[in-house]
């Protein structure tokens, strides 16, 4: 845990989030700028910064986490496709230094780039996509 790292402040429940799955060790919760609706962020409890930092043990524990949350998004959505995606470093537009994985459903042409601007989501819509997921994840 760390003071100034946003994500380890929604583990404390110091910050609010639209929790989708969560088990010892990692959290799943609604992106809140998605790229597409239905964008999850899954993170491990443990803090570290990158891929780079992360513990075999977290990161083990995130890709898991994120493969059930990614079946859970497709059977809720039915998406065209869908990335399971990590970011490092600034050039790779890390912009919260907690390690997490993106579960980013994806549809056919639908010209997102990798590195995309963030737009503030609607927030009733990501709390009703965030109940269906959770759902799917009971
Ligand atoms: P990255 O660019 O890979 O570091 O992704 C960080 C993601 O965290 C971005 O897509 C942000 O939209 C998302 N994010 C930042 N703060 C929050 C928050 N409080 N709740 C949910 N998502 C967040």
């Amino acid at each position: 845990m760390t003071d100034e790292c946003i994500f380890c402040r929604i583990l404390a429940g110091e910050i609010p989030c639209f929790k989708v799955y969560e088990d010892d060790d990692t959290l799943a919760f609604m992106d809140i700028n998605p790229v597409h609706p239905g964008h999850v962020l899954v993170i491990p409890r443990e803090h570290s910064a990158n891929v780079f930092e992360v513990s075999d043990a977290a990161i083990a524990a995130t890709a898991k986490s994120a493969r059930r949350v990614a079946k859970a998004v497709r059977a809720t959505l039915e998406p065209d496709g869908m990335n399971l995606l990590q970011c490092n470093g600034e050039a790779a537009a890390q912009s919260v230094q907690h390690f997490h994985m993106h579960v980013l459903p994806r549809a056919m042409n639908d010209g997102a780039s990798l590195n995309w601007e963030l737009k503030p989501g609607n927030m009733d819509a990501i709390g009703a996509l965030a109940d269906r997921i959770a759902r799917a994840l009971a």
